[in-house]
C-alpha cells in the first residue's frame, strides 16, 4: 500500500472487525457487541473486548507502519464496523516534543502534544469514537456534562456526522468552550453548578427527551478512543513504553485507555511486560484520586468544594475511580496532588524556558513530575513522558500592557 493522505472514509474500504463482546469493567458480565449500551447493569464503566489472536494475524507493525497518521490507524484496535460510520476531521499522530532543558540529570522528559488534534484537545480521540459508534447504533441526539474541551469535540464530530447535540457545563468554562461548542453546531447550557450537577441533568433528561448520555465512561467507546493514546505513545518509541506517564486526571478516561492499550499490545506479543509508572495527577483543590490512593481504598467519594482553574481535572466524582486506582497500583505508580500556583509556575516555565505552551492540565503534569523528582518517586535518569492534553492557546494568558507611541521619537536603547 501506498502512503495516503486524506482519510476519506466515503471511499474507503470496510475492514475486518475483531469485537467478539462486551464486559462489565467490575462484575465481568459479558454483553452483547452492536447494541446501545449506557453502564453495566452493575452500574459501572463497560469495557469493549476483542479477539486478539485474530487481530494478531490481520495486522502487522509493518503495515501500521504505512498507514496515515492519526488514530484511525488503528483501525483494527477499534471497535466501528463500518467505515462508512468513520467520522473524521483530520486527526494526526500528535508529536513527541523532548524538553531537554528542564529534564532530570540523565533523563528524558518528554511532552506529547494532544493541542494538535481536532478541536485542540485529546477529547478529539475519545468522542470521535463515541459519535462513529453512535452513528453506527442509529443514535441521533448525544447529550453530555463538559467542563469544556469533551463538549467541544463532541459538537464538532456530531455536527460533521449530522448527529444533535445538546450540552451542559458549569458556568464558569472557559468562554472559548462555551462558544466552540455552540459555534460547531451544539446547543450548550451553562449551568449554575459544577460538573457533576451537569451530569445529573444529562442523566435525568434521558426519559423525557430521549438522548443518549455520552458521559465520561457511562458509554463504552470513550474509552476506545483514549486508548489510541497508548497504541500511538508505543509505536511512536519504537514499539516500546517509557518508565513513566503523568496524567492529568478527571474522569481518567485517558489514563484507563491507555492501560487497557498497553495490555492489549503484550497479549498480540507487540510489547513485553515492561509497563510504565502511571502516575494520576490532580489539582491539590480537588483531589479525590490521590485521597483514594494514600488511604488505600478501591473508591474515591464525592471531593466536596472543588477548585481549580486547570477546569479539565476539576471533576469532583468519577464513575471509573476503581479503574484509575487499579491502573495506577499494578502499574507501580502513584497519585499525586499540585497546587494551582505549582501549575501556573510550570506552565510559565515550560513556555520561558522551552517555548512550549502547556494548558493548565498539561502544567499540572511538569508540576508533578518536578514534585516527585524531589521526593524521589522518580528518578531523575528516567524516561517520563507528560501529556499535554490540551493547545495551551484556548487559556488566557498573563495580559501584556507594553505600548510604544510610533508618533514618538522611540529611544532603541531601551528596547
Ligand atoms: C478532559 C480533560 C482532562 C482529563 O481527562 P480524563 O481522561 O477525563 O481524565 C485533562 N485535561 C484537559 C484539558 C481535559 O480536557
Amino acid at each position: 500500500m501506498s502512503q495516503r493522505f486524506i482519510l476519506d472514509p466515503a471511499v474507503e474500504n470496510d475492514f475486518p472487525n475483531f469485537v467478539t463482546h462486551l464486559e462489565c469493567s467490575y462484575t465481568g458480565e459479558i454483553l452483547p457487541a452492536n447494541q446501545l449500551h449506557g453502564l453495566s447493569p452493575a452500574g459501572k464503566p463497560i469495557l469493549v473486548r476483542y479477539d486478539l489472536k485474530a487481530l494478531s494475524n490481520a495486522v502487522t507493525k509493518e503495515e501500521l507502519a504505512k498507514r496515515p497518521g492519526g488514530f484511525w490507524r488503528y483501525r483494527e484496535f477499534l471497535p466501528v464496523r463500518e467505515t462508512k460510520n468513520i467520522v473524521s476531521l483530520g486527526e494526526v499522530m500528535t508529536p513527541l516534543i523532548p524538553l531537554r532543558k528542564l529534564a532530570g540529570k540523565g533523563g528524558e522528559l518528554i511532552v506529547k502534544d494532544e493541542g494538535r488534534l481536532p478541536t485542540g484537545s485529546f477529547k478529539a480521540r475519545g468522542l470521535a469514537l463515541a459519535v462513529a459508534m453512535a452513528k453506527e447504533l442509529g443514535i441521533t441526539r448525544l447529550a453530555m456534562p463538559t467542563n469544556g474541551n469533551a463538549g467541544a469535540a463532541m459538537a464538532a464530530y456530531a455536527t460533521h456526522a449530522g448527529i444533535e447535540t445538546t450540552i451542559f457545563c458549569p458556568d464558569d468554562t472557559p468562554e472559548v468552550n462555551v462558544s466552540e461548542i455552540e459555534y460547531q453546531g451544539g446547543k450548550v447550557y451553562r449551568v449554575n453548578g459544577l460538573i457533576n450537577d451537569c451530569g445529573k441533568i444529562v442523566g435525568e433528561g434521558k426519559e423525557p427527551t430521549g438522548w443518549f448520555d455520552c458521559s465520561t465512561l457511562k458509554e463504552p467507546y470513550r474509552i476506545e478512543g483514549k486508548k489510541t493514546m497508548g497504541l500511538e505513545l508505543a509505536e511512536q518509541l519504537g514499539w516500546e513504553v517509557p518508565d513513566v506517564i503523568f496524567y492529568p486526571t478527571g474522569g481518567g478516561t485517558g489514563l484507563i485507555g491507555m492501560w487497557k492499550a498497553f495490555e492489549e499490545l503484550e497479549a498480540i506479543g507487540w510489547i513485553g511486560s515492561k509497563r510504565p509508572k502511571m502516575i494520576a495527577v490532580q489539582s491539590t483543590g480537588c483531589a479525590p484520586i490521590v485521597k483514594a490512593y494514600e488511604e488505600g481504598a478501591e473508591h474515591a467519594p464525592l471531593w466536596e468544594n472543588a477548585f481549580t482553574h486547570a477546569s479539565g481535572i476539576r471533576v469532583p466524582i468519577a464513575v471509573g475511580d476503581f479503574l484509575i486506582l487499579r491502573a495506577v497500583r499494578e502499574s507501580g505508580g502513584f497519585a499525586i496532588a499540585v497546587t494551582d500556583e505549582a501549575i501556573d509556575n510550570a506552565q510559565a516555565e515550560a513556555a520561558r524556558v522551552e517555548g512550549v505552551l502547556l494548558c493548565p492540565e498539561g502544567a499540572a503534569t511538569y508540576a508533578a513530575y518536578k514534585q516527585s523528582l524531589v521526593d524521589g518517586r522518580i528518578k531523575s535518569t528516567d524516561r517520563a513522558v507528560l501529556y499535554n492534553c490540551a493547545t495551551g492557546l484556548k487559556y488566557p494568558m498573563p495580559p501584556i500592557a507594553r505600548m510604544l507611541d510610533k508618533n514618538q521619537p522611540i529611544d532603541y536603547s531601551k528596547i
